[in-house]
């Protein structure tokens, strides 16, 4: 290992990817926490979603009810969603970053993030992932979850914004 060498881009942008099947709680408070550590956000959907999921909204879906959520929370004007189907590390490049963003809601994150970030670290050199630990109240809250909860009829309202609860509710 090499003497680490401190290198700061002129503008912090950080890429916050995920599936967002659909957006919760815990994944808004992890981008206005996030939001706040940098200079602009990219909130990065992966379209069909990473390896083995099959998403039940569209990434365009899902796009718009994290916009309409950004909007409400006032942060429009630095944080922005884009959808991918690239591999992560060569959307991080065409935003411009070299830093994800990812949340932590306990040990059954650990071992998957770290085996990521390890990934991206070794496919792009500059590349950091930055962890928020998850909000304390939104330990337990998965998008899986969600949609369990929605099938069932189950409520929605401690877990996701009421515009994302109307469009489950909708679907099922
Ligand atoms: P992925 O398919 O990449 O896991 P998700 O949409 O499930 O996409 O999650 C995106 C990121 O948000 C991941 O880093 C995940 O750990 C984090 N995350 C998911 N739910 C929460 C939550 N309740 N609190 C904090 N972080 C969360």
């Amino acid at each position: 290992m090499r003497k680490a060498k401190a290198e700061f881009p002129d503008s912090r942008v950080f890429v916050y990817p995920g599936t967002f099947d659909p957006v919760t709680l815990g994944h808004l408070n992890i981008i206005a926490r996030g939001a706040a550590l940098c200079d602009r956000l990219v909130v990065g959907i992966a379209k069909g979603g990473g390896a083995g999921k099959s998403p039940i909204f569209v990434a365009e879906e899902r796009a718009d009810m994290l916009r309409a959520e950004i909007a409400d929370m006032g942060i429009s004007g630095q944080v922005e969603v884009v959808v991918f189907e690239t591999l992560l590390i060569d959307f991080l490049k065409s935003c411009g970053s070299r830093t994800v963003l990812r949340g932590l809601r306990g040990a059954a994150d650990f071992e998957y993030e770290m085996s990521m970030a390890a990934a991206n670290a070794v496919l792009y050199e500059n590349c950091e992932t930055v962890f928020l630990r998850a909000h304390p109240g939104a330990t337990f809250v998965s998008s899986t979850m969600v949609r369990e909860i929605a099938r069932h009829k189950g409520d929605l309202s401690k877990l996701v914004p009421p515009l994302v609860a109307r469009k489950l509710h909708a679907l099922f």
